[in-house]
């Protein structure tokens, strides 16, 4: 080992990469510093560790989990399978192509399982507080230890920050929100579908989270569902009971005014409006400030907080590969601070650069097909400069482009096509259940032929 000591703040799919690529390194013989994993919940997996709570947990720390029962993943598990432990590997068995909650926490959970690096994790640690001595050129980290009810600082020669960005809700206020007589909630604090059934719902948003808390709904029995957008509709071929409007404007008892002079009324609202990049632990002059892109503001190499580069984030952009994206950025920021990758040399005038030419480069055109592309190219930059095992990125893009176009041709089944794995190269195969049909979300219902 040698004498650094790294902290690592949240216990996520970002932050368990990162204790997989250092232990990955150690069971090559390589040397790696003393790791340190703060994370508040009492176990691990981040947003994907499911809590039916809502607003403060046990602890009296805001609720992380943003998840719901009956989530699946949005996006085909060919997009994020890890390189290094792939599905047939974890189940034994090739799986369908968009499995549940419960079944990626599972898959999640067995890759950390198997690296053993559980020990490196504090449970039930809140970060409260960090900041950076020049002098000494350390961090300082405040937790409290909701074990212990007590709280303690530690010195580390490194911070990660892996706290995720999808947890604290943009909540938005429309004239009329505090007369409405109805359920008012943001996603984050949506749970169950059931409580909808019969019910004439608005879904505000027009992003991932009003498509899918819409279509659960839809499917556990709404009523009816009203969408609005504030700056472009989603545009799917919606089932009879599903309309979408423009902008809302304001709300009057149960009617919600459009800007289109139209109204309905409701009797729930759910704000799919969006998260905020929240860090109540950092200074400014360690905190990240950025909008919700693919290219993050700040962030040399997507990872090296410009301002001061002892100190990393990942995960922090906008995601259309996620878990294998974390993998990358994971395993180089391990090769950054094992001395591997010198970053020791690069100026803050070339950091920023870098930064600069991300951006335009993501500003040069808005099609979805070359978001995903830009996307890919930067995982396989990452992946390129690192031993993390190189994988056929091209082909995680094709399954992305497919996934695109079984959406557009069927929005409540895009959920029943299957893909080919792009790391052991089997065809998934077809769920035995159309997702529409298939209300059971648990693992056994999954896994089951
Ligand atoms: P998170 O999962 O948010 O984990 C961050 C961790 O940091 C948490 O465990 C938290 O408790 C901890 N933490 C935060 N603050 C502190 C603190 N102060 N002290 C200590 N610990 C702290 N991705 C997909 O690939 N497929 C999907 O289907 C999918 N569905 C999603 C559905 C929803 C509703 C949302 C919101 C996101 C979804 N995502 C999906 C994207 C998701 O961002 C990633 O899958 C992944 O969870 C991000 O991992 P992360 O580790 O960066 O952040
Ligand atoms: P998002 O992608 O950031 O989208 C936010 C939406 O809110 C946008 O449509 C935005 O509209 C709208 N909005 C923001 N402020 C508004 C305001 N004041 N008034 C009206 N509309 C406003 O956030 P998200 O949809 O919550 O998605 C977050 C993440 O969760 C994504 O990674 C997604 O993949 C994931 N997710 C996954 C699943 C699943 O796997 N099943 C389900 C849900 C979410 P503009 O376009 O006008 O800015
Ligand atoms: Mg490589």
């Amino acid at each position: 080992m040698t004498n650094k000591r790294i902290a690592i703040i949240g216990a996520g799919p970002s932050g368990l990469a990162q204790l997989r690529a250092f232990q990955s390194a150690a069971a090559k013989g390589e040397e790696i510093p003393e790791i340190v994993c703060y994370e508040k919940q009492d176990n691990w997996g981040g947003l994907w560790n499911y809590t039916w709570r809502t607003g403060l947990d046990e602890n009296g720390e805001p609720v992380h989990c943003s998840m719901y029962r009956y989530l699946w993943s949005n996006g085909p598990k060919e997009g994020l399978e890890f390189a290094d432990y792939s599905f047939e590997e974890h189940f034994g068995k090739q799986i369908a192509s968009y499995p549940p909650r419960a079944v990626l926490f599972d898959y999640i959970e067995g890759r950390v399982l198997k690296a053993n690096v559980r020990d490196w994790i504090r449970f039930n640690h809140a970060v409260r507080w960090v900041s950076y001595d020049t002098d000494s050129s350390k961090f300082t980290i405040t937790v409290h230890d909701h074990n212990l009810d007590s709280t303690s600082t530690e010195e580390f020669d490194h911070v990660i920050c892996a706290s995720g960005h999808f947890s604290t809700p943009n909540v938005p206020y429309y004239e009329g929100f505090e007369s409405f007589n109805g359920r008012l909630v943001h996603a984050h604090d949506f749970r169950d579908a059931r409580e909808f059934a019969g019910k004439d719902i608005l879904v505000v948003g027009s992003s991932y989270s009003a498509e899918d808390i819409g279509s659960q709904c839809w499917k556990y029995g709404a009523k009816t569902v009203t969408s609005c957008y504030r700056t472009a509709p989603m545009g799917f071929k919606w089932p009879d009971n599903w309309e979408e409007k423009p902008a809302m404007e304001k709300v009057s008892g149960n009617t919600i005014h459009f800007s289109d002079g139209t109204t309905k009324d409701v009797d729930a609202i759910i704000l799919c409006t969006g998260y905020k990049h929240f860090f109540n632990f950092l200074p400014d002059d360690l905190r990240l400030k950025t909008a919700n892109r693919l290219a993050s503001a700040d962030l040399y190499k997507g990872v090296v907080y410009v301002h001061n580069p002892k100190m990393f984030y990942l995960g922090m952009q906008d995601q259309w590969f996620t878990f294998n994206m974390f993998d990358a950025q994971a395993w180089w920021v391990r090769d950054a601070i094992l001395g591997k990758i010198d970053i020791s040399d690069v100026s803050k005038t070339e950091m920023l650069a870098d930064v600069k030419e991300r951006e335009t480069r993501e500003e040069a055109d808005d099609d979805v097909k070359y978001a995903i592309r830009y996307q890919a190219d930067y995982v396989k930059e990452l992946v390129s400069e690192t031993d993390y095992p190189s994988f056929d990125i091209d082909g995680a893009c094709e399954a992305f482009f497919e996934w695109k176009r079984h959406k557009a041709e069927d929005i409540m089944g895009f959920r029943n096509n299957r893909y080919k794995s792009v790391i052991t190269g089997t065809m998934a195969p077809v769920h035995h259940t159309p997702w529409k049909e298939a209300l059971d979300d648990s693992m056994i219902a999954y896994l089951q032929n």
